[in-house]
This record gives C-alpha cells, structure tokens and sequence, in this order.
C-alpha cells in the first residue's frame, strides 16, 4: 500500500457539534459513573436507567450536525485515494459529513441488539417510544449496539484497524484522550512501524510524547492545517 494516510478519532471531534466528551472538562463521566451506565452488568441491572441514558445521548446527537473538523477529514478523503477513518465516535457524524471509508471501533449509538436472538436493525426515533425498547423478532430485550466497559470490540473493525496502523506513512490522532485500550494502542503501532504521527487536541495526552507534530488547538483549526500540511507534502504528486 502506498502512501497510506490513517486518522483515529475520538469524542473530541464532536465536541465542536455539542456532543459531550467523556473525559477532560466538561466531560460526562464528571457527571456519570461509568460502571453504572456503559457496562453489561450495569444493562442486565438496570436496562431502563441505562436506556434512559443512551435515550437523552441519542436525543442530543440527532440534533448535532458535523462541524469543520468532520468536514475537512470528508475532503482529505476525497482528495488523497489512499486515507482511512478509525474512529471511536458512535455518533455517525463521520458519515454525515461525507466520510464514506469509516472503521467504528465502538459500534454506533444508531443500531440496536437484542439480546436474545442477537437480530441487529438501526432505530432511528427519538426519544423512544418504549423504554427500554424491545425486539421486533421475538420480543426480547434490545440493547444498544456500542461496546460497553468490558467488552471485546468488533473482530473485523480491530483487524482492519490493526493493518491500517502497521501500514500508514501518516498516522493523524485526533481528539482522543487516548486512555482506552486498545484503540489506545493504534497510534504506538503507526509510529513502531514507521509512521509520522501528528495529534489534533487542544490538550496533552499520552500520544504527545511520540508525536512528531502536534497542532494543540481544537479539531475545526487544527484539522484545516493538517489538510495544508499533507497538501504541501502530497499534494503535487498524487
Ligand atoms: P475522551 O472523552 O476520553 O477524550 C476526549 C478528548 O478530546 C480529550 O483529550 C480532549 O482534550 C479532546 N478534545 C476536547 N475538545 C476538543 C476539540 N474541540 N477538538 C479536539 N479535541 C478535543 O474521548 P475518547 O478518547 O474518544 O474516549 C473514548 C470513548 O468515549 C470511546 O469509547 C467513545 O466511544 C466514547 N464516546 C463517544 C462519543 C461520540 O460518539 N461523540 C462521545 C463521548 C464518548
Ligand atoms: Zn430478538
């Protein structure tokens, strides 16, 4: 593979479109307890809270439209043949925008599971008009198609994820507080392997340390000159 350009995101992306981030100021887990909320035990507890939960999420994400930063990575996209989007984000707003070749890492807050017969379809209403909201198959108990605490992520999503990684020339972190594993790990992987790792956030994480350039601003700003960047350095030989 040839020139191959791969960007990870993560809830910082959707800040700028209202989403709260998990983490950092302003994040939800000041407010949640995550073991209460994002976990199967705590579904299997208590499925009404947590759809309760997911219900006002969905509710504030189909009001959010992408802002700059989803926008320039649709048109890296179409300019540069050989980019890839991984993202942590299970709000859709990647595809919204245009970004048409998106690896979900962690499901997407869209698509629903029963529990029971494991049918899969995407709900698209909001709010629901049951809570917790039941199979249309055999009536059993759905549940949101997102990776809880605890739980493996999706086989092929990881693998892909994984290849992409080991053979990107440029790895763009974007977003992410780069805490949870192992999409953590992705950028570690680029640079081992030889990629130039470049961070988008307006604060320092783990990923600083290895990176070679780093724009310490928000998406939207921060992501315009990583478009002129790689224009600069692709741009005339594509
Ligand atoms: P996180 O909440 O742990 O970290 C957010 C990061 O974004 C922080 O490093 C913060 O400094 C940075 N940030 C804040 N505003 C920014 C901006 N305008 N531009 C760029 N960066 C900004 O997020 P994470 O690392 O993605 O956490 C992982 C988990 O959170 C994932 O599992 C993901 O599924 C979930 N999550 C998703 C959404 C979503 O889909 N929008 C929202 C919240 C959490
Ligand atoms: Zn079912």
């Amino acid at each position: 593979m040839e020139k191959l350009i791969v960007a990870l995101t993560g809830a910082g992306i959707s800040a700028e479109s209202g989403i709260p981030t998990f983490r950092g100021k302003d994040g939800l887990w000041n407010k949640f307890r995550p073991e209460e909320l994002a976990t199967p035990e705590a579904f299997f507890r208590d499925p009404k809270l947590v759809w309760e939960w997911y219900d006002w999420r969905r509710g504030l994400i189909a009001k959010a439209e992408p802002n700059e930063g989803h926008k320039t990575l649709a048109k890296i996209e179409k300019e540069f043949p050989h980019f890839y989007l991984i993202t942590q984000n299970v709000d859709g707003l990647h595809q919204k925008a245009g970004s048409e070749k998106v690896i979900e890492l962690h499901g997407n807050i869209w698509k629903v599971k029963c529990v029971n017969c494991k049918y899969e379809t995407y709900e698209y209403r909001t709010p629901l008009p049951e809570i917790p909201p039941r199979c249309e198959q055999c009536g059993g108990l759905l549940r949101p198609g997102v990776v809880w605490f605890g739980e493996s992520l999706p086989m092929d999503a990881l693998q892909k994820a994984y290849e992409l990684s080991r053979e990107s020339l440029i790895f763009i972190v974007i977003g992410t507080s780069a805490v949870v594993y192992p999409a953590a790990e992705l950028p570690y992987i680029a640079k081992e392997n030889g990629a130039e790792v470049i961070e988008v956030n307006p604060e320092e994480t783990p990923i600083s340390r290895i990176a070679d350039k780093i724009f310490r601003e928000k998406a939207s700003t921060g992501l315009k000159k990583v478009y002129d960047y790689l224009k600069d350095r692709y741009g005339a030989e594509r």
